[in-house]
């Protein structure tokens, strides 16, 4: 085990309250912080010591590692209450998925002030968070990522440099815009076999083993009762929800409109999770989307 080191962890929910427990498991002094009292007692019960407020939790520690809701709220916690009162020596490790232009200005920000920042989004959901499995991929400088690399690998299976600040984030909304996308072509595609007459597990037979297969299909397959178990098998609960699928899309959409890139699948999903979140399925697995393909 890397030697252990003092750790704030700002915004302790459905994800942060696992990797922060995975980081006391690795041995890590943490110093936690939520505005929740529900989080903050869980924190308590998984070893972590609390705080009322973000500017108590960073005294003197060597990692900041914030998981929060979007970019406004991540903008507004290191403004106002991390840079100028962690130790200037502290990395600063921002774990939420963000927009690529917020994660670069915060950086920017703190390394005015003389900190090191990097964006380090995660792929992987509450279950991967929890059980330590998550994939890390970071933006920041060579030096940076190094110093990240042993307290992230605490909390993950993978911890991959994506490139300079803001890359880790350009990395994981890239990655779900492709997700989204494909798991409306694998929804459509079932339905439009079976309306052809295909039985679906003969399809998928075929397709995953085919020049169609990919990862919603084979790993995560829409239908119940065909490939490995899914959040198809359970009614479409749990899993990655409609709404956080949308967040990314948005997220992808607007990054894709700042540099000029054309993305028209991502377009389209991102309009067809909208109308699947606006139709009441915000808090189903993003599969669900299948119902309304049929
Ligand atoms: P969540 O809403 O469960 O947790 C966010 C926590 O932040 C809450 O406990 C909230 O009280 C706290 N918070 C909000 N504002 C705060 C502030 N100013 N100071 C301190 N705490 C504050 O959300 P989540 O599902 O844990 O997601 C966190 C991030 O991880 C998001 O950016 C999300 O997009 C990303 N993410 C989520 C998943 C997933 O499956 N849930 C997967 C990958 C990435």
């Amino acid at each position: 085990m890397e030697s252990a080191v003092k750790i704030a962890f700002i915004g302790l929910g459905n994800m942060g309250g696992g990797m922060a427990a995975n980081l006391v498991k690795a041995g890590h002094e943490v110093r936690a912080f939520d505005l929740a009292e529900a989080a903050l007692e869980r924190a308590r019960e998984n070893g972590c010591a609390t705080f009322t407020s973000v500017k108590e939790a960073v005294e003197g520690v060597d990692a900041v590692v914030s998981m929060l809701p979007n970019g406004k709220i991540v903008d507004a916690v290191y403004a106002g209450d991390v840079i100028g009162h962690a130790p200037v020596s502290a990395l600063l490790i921002d774990c939420s998925t963000i927009d690529v232009a917020t994660a670069r200005k915060v950086a920017a920000e703190a390394e005015a002030k003389g900190y090191a920042m990097v964006d380090a989004p995660v792929s992987g959901g509450i279950a991967a968070a929890n059980g330590g499995t998550l994939t890390f991929m970071v933006g920041g400088s060579g030096a940076d990522f190094a110093r990240a690399q042993p307290i992230l690998a605490a909390m993950g299976k993978a911890v991959i440099h994506a490139g300079a600040v803001g890359n880790g984030q350009a990395a994981k909304i890239c990655n779900n815009m492709l997700l989204g996308a494909s798991m409306i072509a694998t929804c459509e595609t079932f339905a439009m076999a079976q309306k052809l007459g295909l039985d679906p597990q003969t399809f998928y037979d075929i397709s995953s083993v085919s020049s169609g297969q990919c990862w919603s299909m084979t790993s995560y397959c829409p239908l119940p009762g065909v490939g490995p178990t899914s959040p198809a098998d359970n009614g479409y609960q749990g899993g990655f929800a409609t709404a956080l699928m949308l967040k990314d899309l948005k997220l992808a959409v607007e990054a894709a409109h700042a540099v000029g890139a054309q993305v028209p699948m991502g377009e389209r999903a991102e309009a067809l999770y909208q109308a699947h979140a606006d139709a009441g399925q915000g808090g189903t697995d993003f599969s669900s989307i299948i119902k309304t393909l049929g």
